[in-house]
C-alpha cells in the first residue's frame, strides 16, 4: 500500500524532526499527517469529455458537492483526446492540487502522472474507470461493471422473449440472431461489461438459441475504440451489407452505452428497420443518456442501464474529503479491481435495468429527470 510506504517514511521524517527540533510538537504532527491543513484545499477533477451527457453530470455533481465542502475544484474535460488529459492532469499538480479525481480516457496512459502525484504526496482517486498499470492509485468508485454486463444481456435475453423478466425460460426458443458491441479497449469498464455480458448469453449462443451471424464474438473484433457512435453506425452498416442479405434479420443488438445504441439505431433505420413491418432489434445500452431514454419511451431503444452519477460523484466526494482529512474511507470492494500493479480498493453502486415498464420509476421519481424533459 502506497499510504503505508509514506506513512513509514513519513514517521522517519517526523521522528528526525522532532531530534532535531527538540520538541516542536506541532510542526511533528503536521509531518506526521503528510499534509498539513487542507481546509480549502485545491482539489483536481478530469473527465473525459463532454460529447456525452453522464460525464457532464459527474463533473457537474463532484463540482459542486466539494465546493460545498469548501474546496476549491479545477474540473477538466478533454474530449477523448489523450495528450490533452495528461497536460491537463500535469497542470493540476503544478497548481497545487492536494487530491486528484480522475475517469480516464486511456487507463494505461497516465503512469507518468501519477507517478508524480505520488512523488508529492497527492493521493489519487479513479473515477468510474479504473487507472492502470500504476500502484499509485489509492481508491477507486465506480458501478459494479461486471453486473452491468449481466444486465446489459439479461435484458437482451427478456426483449428477444428467450427469458421472461423474472429469469424463467421464455417462450422464444431461437434461433435469433444477434450482434455484439463493446465499448473502447483502452477502457477497463468496456471488458468487465463484455465479460459479465458473454457470461450470461455464450450458454445460449452455445445451445444455438442464438446466433451471431457476423460470426464476430471475440472482444478485439466488436470493441469501439473511445466509445465513438459513429464507429459503431460504421459497424453495423457493415455487418447488415454484408451479413444480413435476403430475408435474414437482426433481432436483437448487445450494445454496451447510449451513445453507440444512437449510431447503431441509425444503421438500422437506413437498413429498413423501424416500420411496422419491420420492427427494431432489441437493442440494449448504457447509461440512461436523456435522448436514449426518449428512444426507450418512443418504442425504438428496447432498454438502458442506469448508473445514478449522483451517487458516485456523492461517494467519490466522501471520500475525497476523508482521505484530506487523513482519514480512512470506507470501501466495499477489495478483490476485484487489479489493475495491474495492485488490487485498487474500490467502492461499488449497484446498477438497475431500465426499459419502457420502469422508466419513470427509477429515473423520474428519483428526480434523476423530469417528467417534462421526457415529454
Ligand atoms: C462508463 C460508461 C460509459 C462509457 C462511455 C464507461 O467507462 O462506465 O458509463 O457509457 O464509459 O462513456
Amino acid at each position: 500500500m502506497r499510504f503505508g510506504r509514506i506513512a513509514t517514511v513519513v514517521s522517519a521524517i517526523a521522528l528526525a524532526t522532532t531530534v532535531a527540533s527538540c520538541g516542536s510538537s506541532e510542526k511533528t504532527v503536521d509531518v506526521q499527517a503528510g499534509s498539513g491543513d487542507k481546509t480549502g484545499a485545491l482539489v483536481g477533477v478530469t473527465m473525459p469529455t463532454k460529447s456525452s451527457e453522464r460525464w457532464i453530470h459527474d463533473g457537474d455533481n463532484v463540482k459542486k458537492s466539494l465546493e460545498a465542502l469548501g474546496y476549491k475544484v479545477d474540473l477538466q474535460y478533454a474530449e477523448n483526446d489523450i495528450p490533452t488529459q495528461v497536460n491537463q492532469i500535469e497542470n493540476q499538480i503544478t497548481k497545487g492540487a492536494k487530491l486528484l479525481i480522475v475517469a480516464s480516457i486511456d487507463g494505461t496512459a497516465i503512469t507518468t502522472q501519477l507517478q508524480q502525484a505520488a512523488d508529492n504526496k497527492i493521493p489519487v482517486i479513479a473515477y468510474d474507470r479504473l487507472i492502470r498499470n500504476s500502484p499509485n492509485v489509492d481508491y477507486y468508485t465506480t458501478f459494479d461493471n461486471f453486473k452491468v454486463g449481466v444486465q446489459q444481456a439479461t435484458s437482451l435475453l427478456v426483449g428477444l422473449k428467450v427469458q421472461n423478466a423474472d429469469g424463467s425460460e421464455g417462450e422464444a426458443k431461437g434461433p435469433l440472431n444477434v450482434e455484439l458491441f463493446a465499448g473502447s479497449p483502452d477502457d477497463n469498464n468496456a471488458t468487465f461489461f463484455f465479460n459479465g455480458a458473454m457470461s450470461v448469453l455464450k450458454p445460449y449462443i452455445d445451445k444455438g438459441v442464438l446466433t451471431v451471424k457476423s460470426d464476430q464474438t471475440e472482444f478485439k473484433q466488436v470493441a469501439i475504440l473511445r466509445w465513438d457512435p459513429a464507429t459503431a453506425q460504421k459497424r453495423m452498416e457493415d455487418i447488415l451489407t454484408k451479413t444480413y442479405t435476403g430475408s435474414q434479420k437482426v433481432d436483437g443488438v448487445l450494445s454496451p452505452y447510449d451513445g453507440l445504441s444512437i449510431g447503431i439505431l441509425s444503421a438500422l433505420k437506413s437498413n429498413g428497420y423501424g416500420t411496422s413491418d419491420q420492427p427494431y432489434p432489441v437493442v440494449t445500452g448504457q447509461d440512461a443518456e436523456l435522448a436514449s431514454v426518449k428512444s426507450i419511451v418512443a418504442g425504438e431503444q428496447y432498454s438502458t442501464i442506469f448508473k445514478d452519477t449522483r451517487k458516485l460523484a456523492e461517494v467519490t466526494v466522501k471520500m475525497a474529503d476523508t482521505v484530506l482529512k487523513g482519514g480512512k474511507p470506507e470501501v466495499n470492494n477489495t478483490k476485484d479491481y487489479e489493475n495491474g500493479a495492485k488490487v485498487v480498493p474500490s467502492y461499488l453502486l449497484e446498477p438497475v435495468i431500465v426499459d419502457k415498464d420502469n422508466y419513470r420509476e427509477v429515473v423520474v421519481d428519483s428526480g434523476y429527470y423530469s417528467a417534462d424533459q421526457l415529454g
